[in-house]
């Protein structure tokens, strides 16, 4: 099973979209799209973590890419993805065949209690 990639920030969870690679002799920091592999002497960084991107004193950063977009969706994602469609599916009314529409049967009779009333709730829609 593959695991969606994560920022190599420590404590840092969200999910890597650029990866950092270093050029020692240069003094240059490379920041560019998600690498298709994790390499041994990259960093993969989340999208916070890639635009606060600071280097030592004396270094420069080589942006090759303004914006980041997430890794695409691995097998597991589409796996899960389809998973969900047939959930959904599953609740699809079948049609009904061969049966006369009858009225619904009256289980309990509402008695009239004239006019509607209305309340003031506390709290309304953001309790
Ligand atoms: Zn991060």
């Amino acid at each position: 099973m593959k695991m969606r990639r994560q920022c190599s920030r420590s404590a840092c969870v969200r999910p890597a979209v650029a990866t950092l690679t270093y050029d020692y002799d240069d003094s240059t920091a490379v920041l560019g799209p998600l690498s298709l592999q994790a390499e041994p002497h990259a960093y993969d960084l989340c999208e916070v973590h890639a635009e606060r991107l600071t280097v030592p004193r004396g270094w420069q950063v080589v942006r090759l890419a303004t914006e980041f977009e997430p890794a695409p969706p691995s097998p597991d994602d589409l796996l899960a993805l389809a998973e969900a469609v047939r959930e959904a599916s599953r609740f699809v009314p079948q049609r009904v065949t061969g049966l006369r529409a009858e009225p619904a049967p009256v289980t309990h009779e509402v008695a009239p209690t004239g006019r509607p009333t209305f309340e003031i709730v506390k709290g309304g829609l953001d309790a």
